[in-house]
C-alpha cells in the first residue's frame, strides 16, 4: 500500500453545492500533529504528498510544520486549495518550508486572480487547475442536478467495471482522524480498511487495496483514468523535484 492523499483537515471554509464536503458524515477536524507525524513516515505515490480531501488546507494552523517534515522525508508536498486564504506573503512561507507544487480550485473569481499572481511570482512552480466547467457527483454522494457547469458527470448503477488506480497500484487516503480510506471518492468514510496509527510500516506496506465498496459501482473514474494518473504524478514528481532544487 502506498498513500495517493492525506486529509490536512475536514473542515472547509466553502460550502459548494457540488461538493459532499458540507454533509460529512464524519467529524470535521484538523489532521492532529502525533497522526500526521505518523502519515509522513509511510510510503507515498510517486513520493508525492497531497495534503488534501475534503477540506481546506489553509486552515490548518501546523501547514508550515507540515510542509517542512515532508520536505525532510524527501515528499512533494502540495495541496489543492479554494484560496480564499491565500495570499502571496503566506505563499512566500510555504514554499521557504517546502511547498513544491500547488493546486487551485476556481470557486470563486479571487481564486483566478491568486493562480494569475501565483504564476508571475513563482514561474517554476508546478500550479494545476480545477475548473468547473467538468464536475462530477462523487459516484452519486452529491445531487447536482441544480448545479450549474457546462459538463456534469452524473453515476448510474451501471457505469461499467473495471479496476482503478487504487486498485492496480494498492493505493489509499488518510482522513483527519488517520483512518485508511481505499479511494479518494469516499467523502464519509465509508472504505475504511485500518487505522494508521495501528500499523507498522511494513504491515502497512504488504496492504492491499482489493475493497469494492458501494461507490465502485457508481464511479465514473475506473481503468479510463489509469494512464492520465500515471502521466499526472510522474510529470508532477520532475517538476516538483526541479522547482525544490531551485536557489531560493
Ligand atoms: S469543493 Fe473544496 S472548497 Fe468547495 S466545499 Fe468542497 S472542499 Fe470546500
Ligand atoms: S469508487 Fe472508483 S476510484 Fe474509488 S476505489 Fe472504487 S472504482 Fe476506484
Amino acid at each position: 500500500m502506498r498513500i495517493y492523499q492525506f486529509e490536512i483537515t475536514s473542515i472547509c471554509n466553502l460550502g459548494c453545492d457540488y461538493c459532499p464536503q458540507k454533509a460529512l458524515r464524519r467529524p470535521k477536524l484538523h489532521m492532529s500533529r502525533e497522526i500526521f507525524d505518523r502519515v509522513v513516515e509511510f510510503p507515498f505515490f510517486f513520493n508525492i504528498a497531497c495534503g488534501h480531501h475534503f477540506g481546506e488546507p489553509l486552515l490548518h494552523p501546523d501547514l508550515l510544520y507540515i510542509a517542512e517534515r515532508c520536505r525532510e522525508k524527501g515528499l512533494f508536498f502540495g495541496f489543492s486549495t479554494n484560496a480564499e486564504l491565500l495570499t502571496m506573503d503566506i505563499l512566500d512561507d510555504l514554499v521557504k518550508a517546502g511547498l513544491s507544487w500547488i493546486k487551485i480550485s476556481f470557486h470563486t473569481e479571487r481564486a483566478e486572480r491568486i493562480y494569475r499572481e501565483i504564476i508571475d511570482r513563482y514561474p517554476m512552480l508546478p500550479v494545476l487547475t480545477s475548473e468547473l466547467d467538468y464536475i462530477h457527483d462523487w459516484a452519486g454522494q452529491v445531487d447536482v442536478s441544480r448545479v450549474h457547469s457546462k459538463h456534469i458527470y452524473s453515476s448510474s448503477e451501471d457505469s461499467g467495471s473495471g479496476d482503478c488506480i487504487f486498485h492496480v497500484e494498492d493505493l489509499c487516503v488518510i482522513d483527519s482522524e488517520g483512518r485508511i480510506l481505499a479511494c479518494c471518492m469516499d467523502a464519509h468514510g465509508v472504505s475504511t480498511m485500518a487505522t494508521i496509527t495501528d500499523m507498522t510500516e511494513v504491515e502497512f506496506m504488504n496492504m492491499k487495496n482489493n475493497l469494492y465498496f458501494h461507490l465502485c459501482r457508481r464511479c465514473h473514474i475506473k481503468a479510463a483514468e489509469i494512464k492520465g494518473e500515471y502521466n499526472l504524478f510522474e510529470t508532477l514528481a520532475k517538476k516538483a523535484e526541479d522547482f525544490l532544487m531551485q536557489p531560493r
